[in-house]
């Protein structure tokens, strides 16, 4: 059965089963079942958010009330919660794939020893050391003990480690700075919960001396997308199914899934929030046939508001960083965009070593494109920094922040 045929056998199910989806179809006035994919509704994180045991499919009830079901609280750029409930048996099914592209690519497995650093949570300890992992809190990045944190993950001397790209570069920053040594068992690390810029990528590899690939997914469905030894992002075919929702010549569509492996809370059409394009064909020398996803940095819901009620992406003061970069070949290493008025901007700016005097020239620049895009009144501010830290709610971290929309929530519309 192809891919999109499991997809609509997902929904028809969530449809009859899930109670959100039961009353949405309702007022829509849309048939449970018989449908093709596209005739059923995208839907979006705000309608999960205390969305409790509505979002759950009735077979699954009794396992919920018994506490047997998997249970996972995902961080948004909303800053709001969303629970996602698993059965244990379909978190494996979801993961084979994964492991199995792990395995073949870069002869990576489950009883390799892992490092990889957790949400910050008052009610776990600050290390969680299991039989072939050792996780650390990110409490660690917050109270200026990163060096202790790293000192644990020498000891272990892990095979491989799971990191956000903005970890690895605070690793990399430690690293440098103390002349540490690198674990020496380590020969692989996988990106994930953060856009991965390139020169994020080549700078992690040089200094840790080992492979890299980038792992796109969420909570919700587990792997979305995995990047092959080519560079390339495939699809995960077998555990999710891919659309691409209002893609235009011009403009990159937004991101929906739909899980074929949790019956539990099934997600369809779901949109996460980011950009990206499909290339179906394509003949990729790693051999994986999947789709390749083509991510666009940046999160659909960073909009830069203007007086006078009109908005424009983040992605056009971030693509100047970009460009800066590409100039410079990766001088700017972290950055964040905030948007303090509707004509006042600081860019928040962590630079190569030893190349803070060229502040100015990069000011320079930054004003002269900033007004091209947002005007001449616009104002410039550029502050330095050693690092930027991720948020400690979310523990990411945003390229792009706006005063004006802080707290204000991004509804999706039914
Ligand atoms: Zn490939």
């Amino acid at each position: 059965m192809d891919q999109k045929k499991k997809a609509e056998q997902m929904a028809a199910y969530a449809y009859q089963n899930v109670p959100i989806y039961v009353k949405l179809a309702q007022e829509k006035g849309i048939e449970a079942e018989g449908l093709s994919l596209e005739q059923y509704p995208v839907v979006g994180k705000a309608q999960f958010i205390d969305s409790g045991m509505s979002a759950l499919s009735a077979p699954y009830i009794g396992k919920y009330m018994a506490g047997e079901l998997h249970w996972k609280r995902t961080s948004g750029s909303t800053g709001k919660f969303m629970e996602v409930y698993w059965d244990r048996e379909d978190i494996k099914k979801s993961l084979f794939s994964l492991w199995m592209y792990r395995r073949n690519y870069y002869h990576i497995l489950p009883t390799h020893r892992m490092c990889y650093f957790f949400p910050v949570d008052t009610q776990a300890p600050e290390q969680i050391e299991e039989e072939y992992s050792l996780g650390l809190s990110k409490e660690f990045l917050f109270n200026r003990r990163l060096e202790e944190a790293y000192q644990a993950i020498l000891n272990y001397d892990p095979v491989w480690m799971i990191l956000q790209p903005s970890i690895a570069m605070l690793l990399c920053e430690l690293i440098q700075e103390r002349g540490l040594d690198t674990p020496p068992s380590l020969r692989y690390i996988e990106f994930t919960g953060e856009y991965l810029e390139p020169w994020v990528k080549k700078r992690v590899q040089k200094i840790f001396g080992c492979q890299t690939a980038d792992q796109y997914g969420s909570q919700e469905v587990n792997s979305i997308a995995f990047e092959c030894p080519e560079g390339h992002l495939h699809c995960m075919q077998d555990n999710v199914y891919v659309e691409i929702e209002e893609e235009t010549e011009s403009k990159a569509g937004e991101l929906c899934v739909t899980t074929l492996k949790n019956r539990a809370m099934p997600l369809v059409r779901f949109n996460l929030g980011d950009r990206g394009r499909l290339i179906r064909e394509h003949q990729c020398p790693c051999g994986n046939s999947n789709p390749i996803l083509e991510l666009q940095a940046g999160r659909s819901n960073e909009w830069i508001l203007r007086e006078d009620g009109s908005r424009i992406h983040a992605y056009a003061l971030m693509q100047i960083i970009h460009w800066i970069n590409c100039e410079t070949n990766g001088m700017i290493l972290q950055y964040q965009i905030c948007q303090e008025d509707y004509d006042r901007f600081l860019f928040k700016l962590v630079l190569e070593e030893d190349e803070d005097e060229l502040i100015d020239e990069i000011m320079d620049i930054l004003t002269e494109r900033v007004q091209e895009r947002l005007g001449e009144d616009t104002e410039i501010e550029a502050e330095l920094y050693t690092r930027l830290l991720p948020e400690e709610k979310s523990g990411k971290l945003a390229c792009f922040r706006s005063r004006l929309t802080e707290g204000v929530e991004n509804r999706y519309e039914v």
